[in-house]
């Protein structure tokens, strides 16, 4: 086994862990993204740690410890140490696939080699520990210098076992800059009618990790055609923002509301979502309101969310006056200085009468205190 003594910054928990497994005569490593994310002195999201102990044995050997057994059955238990919880997965050999995502059963294994050959890309199948160093049996930290994602084995098999690696290769594209070895990205273009097969849930996920990469314009140029395998055609976004509703409206700024509707639907995004989504998405065609009167008529119009995401779309420039507007002026029913019952009207002609007055405000045609109002409707018989 090549190893390298190669120092890596573990949170103390997950030394503890570590270390505990160690002492009891098992095998245990960080891997995965931990170990990936150190390596190019990137921020880790978690720590994951692998080991040659059974679910069992580490449910006993942590009895001290909160424990979360939900993932138990395919060898994964919550360990909380330090107050964070980690992930402690004992090494497994994916058995068959027959629906290109999860593996019919899962065998553990003895040996760490195993687990790393079931793991998708190269950079993503390390494991290091202090005393064994890092292991490295694809070249990964070779892949992580040259800015390399690479299947670990036959990219066309793993991406028929389990269809979501190819949106995971997508989305660390463009999360990392990396360049997509051609083989890979041959292979993912290849089996993207595989993505079919996975869940709304689990492509809107990538998708959007994706979106919020630094690379995503050049990834959604290059792999339109594996994207559009499960959105339907699309259109290569004019910018993204980082929030995904704006950017879903922008990935179809060139097709008609009911495609739109129907990749959301797809991907089963939520209700909020969804509703910004189509906003963003059906005012994109026209200008948006650049000054302040204006800016109060989008808000009364759309309300406080949806103006934001328009403006974070087209004028992003504009956010600042708006939170202002939104702040300190009248575009609300609320913020006007009448209620309904202080006008004496009824029923329709009240909600007439305070339509007119808010507009009269937004628009400076009247001052904002119930005389000024009151006054206003008079004049304008409308009382
Ligand atoms: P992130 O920083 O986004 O968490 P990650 O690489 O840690 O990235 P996870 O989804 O947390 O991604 O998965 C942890 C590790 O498990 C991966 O690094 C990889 O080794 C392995 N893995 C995850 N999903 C798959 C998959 N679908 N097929 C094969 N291996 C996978
Ligand atoms: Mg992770």
């Amino acid at each position: 086994m090549k190893t390298e003594k190669l120092l890596i910054a573990l949170p103390e928990g997950c030394r503890e862990i570590m270390e505990r497994i160690r002492l009891a005569g098992g095998e245990s490593y960080a891997v995965g993204g931990a170990v990936r994310d150190a390596l190019l002195g990137r921020p880790a999201g978690d720590f994951d740690v692998t080991t040659s102990f059974v679910p069992e044995e580490i449910m006993a050997l942590f009895q001290d410890k909160k424990l979360i057994p939900t993932g138990k059955n395919f060898g994964t238990v919550g360990v909380e140490a330090e107050g964070d919880i980690f992930e402690v997965t004992t090494f497994r050999k994916d058995g068959n696939y027959s629906d290109f995502r999860r593996p019919d059963q899962v065998t553990f294994s003895k040996d760490i080699k195993e687990d790393l050959a079931r793991r998708d890309f190269t950079v993503n199948a390390m494991a290091w520990s202090e005393e064994t160093g890092l292991i490295d049996p694809f070249g990964g930290r070779k892949d992580l210098e040259n800015h390399v994602l690479r299947a670990v084995g036959d990219p066309e098999k793993r991406f028929s076992e389990d269809a979501l690696r190819i949106m995971r290769l997508l989305r660390f594209a463009s999360q990392l800059g990396f360049v997509i070895d051609p083989g890979t990205g041959e292979a993912a273009r290849s089996t993207k009618e595989l993505l079919n097969a996975v869940s709304g849930e689990r492509l809107s996920v990538e998708l959007e990790k994706l979106l919020k990469g630094p690379s995503a314009m050049k990834v959604i140029g290059e792999y339109k055609e594996v994207l559009e395998s499960f959105l339907g055609e699309s259109t290569l976004p004019r910018k993204l923002t980082g929030a995904y509703h704006t950017d879903l409206a922008f990935l179809f700024e060139k097709q008609d509301e009911k495609a739109l509707k129907a990749a959301l639907e797809r991907l089963k995004v939520s209700k909020k979502t969804r509703e910004l989504a189509l906003f963003v998405h059906e005012n994109l065609a026209y200008p948006v309101p650049t000054d302040r009167i204006g800016l109060r008529l989008l808000l009364k119009a759309a309300g406080e969310e949806k103006a934001g995401a328009l403006l974070s779309a087209l004028a992003p420039e504009k956010l600042s006056e708006l939170e202002d507007v939104i702040q300190n002026d009248v575009w609300s029913y609320k913020s006007l200085a009448v209620r309904g019952n202080d006008l004496g009207t009824e029923g329709e002609k009240t909600g007439e009468a305070l339509d007119y007055l808010l507009d009269a405000c937004i628009c400076e045609r009247v001052k904002n205190d119930r005389e000024s109002l009151i006054a206003y409707l008079k004049k304008g018989k409308r009382l």
